[in-house]
C-alpha cells in the first residue's frame, strides 16, 4: 500500500451517518477502518467495502483505548436517537466522555487530526432562534436527555483541551437533524418513524400537537461539510444543518403526501425536555467551508422512502 494514502478511522462508521462517510471516503481512493461495536449500526451498511484491500472492519467499543497508526479519526460512535440513547443512558455519558478522551489520546499518540460529530443538542431547548455557534444552550443537566447532550457537551470540552493542552488538531461540526437512507426502521427519529408508519398503513404519531420544529438535512449535504470542515483549517465548533424549517406537523404531512394520503395524525404524549424549535444558522459554515445544503426536504424523501420501503419488502 502506498504510504501516501490517507489512513482514515471512522468510529461510529457502520452506522447512518458513519457508512455514509465510509463511502465517500472509499470513492475518493483512501484507506478506511471503520470501527463500531454494533449498537445501532449494521455491516450490511458497509458491505460493498468488505475484502477491498483499502477497507478493515473493526468490531471495537470506545470506552476501551485501541492504538491504530491513522491520519484522521472520524469521531461518531454514539447512538443519535432519543429511543436508543436513552436505553442505557449511563452507557451514552461514557461512550461521550470516555469514547472521545481515547479517541483524542489516540489522535495525540499518533499525530491525527480528530473531528467530532457534535449536535445541535448542545442547544438543548433553545431561548435563541435561530441558533448561532455562539449561543450557550439551554439544557436540562439532569433530564432524560441530558446524557447526550451533556455527553457531547463534554466531549466538545475535551477536544478544546486537548488541543489548548497538546496542540491536538480538532475539528467540531455540530449537526442539526439529518435523514437518509440506512437509517434504522424502528430508530424512533422522527423522519423514519412517520416513513415507516406509512408504508405500513398505520397513523403517523405525532408528539404533542406537532407545533415544534426541526430542520432536516440530507445525508450526502452532511458529509460534504464533514469532509470540507476535516480538510478545512476551523476548528469549529461550526453548525451544519439544513436551514429550512418544519414543524412536525408538516413533515408528516409531507410524508403521508407521498406515501398515502388517506392516513390519519394522531396525537401522543411530548416527550419529557423535548426542544420545542430549532434551525441552524450556518454562515459561519458558509464562510469558512463554502458549504450549503443543496438538497431540499422533499427531494431528499424520495430515495429514503425508497430504501425503506425495500427493507420492509424484506423484512
Ligand atoms: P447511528 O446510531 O446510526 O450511528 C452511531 C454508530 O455508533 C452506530 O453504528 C453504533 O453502533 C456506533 N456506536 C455507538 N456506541 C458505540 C461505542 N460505544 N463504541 C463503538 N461504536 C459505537 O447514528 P447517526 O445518526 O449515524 O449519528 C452518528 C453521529 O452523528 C453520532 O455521534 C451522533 O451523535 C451525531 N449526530 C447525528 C445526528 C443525526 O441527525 N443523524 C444529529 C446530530 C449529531
Ligand atoms: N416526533 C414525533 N413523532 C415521532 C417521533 C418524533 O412527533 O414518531 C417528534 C419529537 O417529539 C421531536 C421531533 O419529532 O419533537 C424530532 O424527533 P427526533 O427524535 O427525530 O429528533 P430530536 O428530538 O432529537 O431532534
Amino acid at each position: 500500500m502506498p504510504a501516501s494514502l490517507t489512513r482514515n478511522l471512522v468510529t461510529g462508521g457502520a452506522g447512518f451517518v458513519g457508512s455514509h462517510l465510509v463511502d465517500r471516503l472509499m470513492e475518493a481512493g483512501e484507506e478506511v477502518i471503520c470501527l463500531d461495536n454494533y449498537f445501532t449500526g449494521r455491516k450490511v451498511n458497509v458491505a460493498r467495502w468488505m475484502g477491498h484491500p483499502r477497507f478493515e472492519l473493526i468490531r471495537h467499543d470506545v470506552t476501551d483505548p485501541i492504538l491504530l497508526e491513522v491520519d484522521r479519526i472520524w469521531h461518531l460512535a454514539c447512538p443519535a436517537s432519543p429511543v436508543h440513547y436513552q436505553h442505557n443512558p449511563i452507557k451514552t455519558a461514557k461512550t461521550s466522555f470516555l469514547g472521545t478522551y481515547n479517541m483524542l489520546g489516540l489522535a495525540r499518540r499518533v499525530g491525527a487530526r480528530l473531528l467530532l460529530a457534535s449536535t445541535s443538542e448542545v442547544y438543548g431547548d433553545p431561548e435563541v432562534h435561530p441558533q448561532p455557534e455562539s449561543y450557550r444552550g439551554n439544557v436540562n443537566t439532569h433530564g432524560l436527555r441530558a446524557c447526550y447532550d451533556e455527553g457531547k457537551r463534554v466531549a466538545e470540552t475535551l477536544c478544546f483541551d486537548y488541543q489548548r493542552m497538546h496542540g491536538t488538531q480538532i475539528r467540531i461540526a455540530r449537526i442539526f437533524n439529518t435523514y437518509g437512507p440506512r437509517m434504522l426502521p424502528d430508530d424512533g427519529r422522527v423522519v423514519s418513524n412517520f416513513i415507516v408508519q406509512a408504508l405500513r398503513a398505520q397513523p403517523l404519531t405525532l408528539y404533542g400537537d406537532g407545533s415544534q420544529t426541526r430542520s432536516f438535512c440530507y445525508v450526502d449535504d452532511l458529509v460534504e461539510g464533514l469532509i470540507r470542515l476535516m480538510n478545512g483549517v476551523h476548528a469549529g465548533p461550526i453548525n451544519l444543518g439544513n436551514p429550512s424549517e418544519f414543524t412536525i406537523r408538516q413533515l408528516a404531512e409531507l410524508v403521508r403526501d407521498c406515501i398515502n394520503p388517506g392516513l390519519q395524525l394522531v396525537s401522543e404524549p411530548m416527550p419529557e425536555d423535548d426542544p420545542s424549535q430549532r434551525q441552524p444558522l450556518i454562515e459561519l459554515a458558509k464562510n469558512q467551508l463554502g458549504w450549503h445544503p443543496t438538497i431540499p426536504l422533499q427531494q431528499g424523501l424520495e430515495p429514503t422512502i425508497a430504501y425503506f420501503r425495500d427493507r420492509l419488502a424484506e423484512a
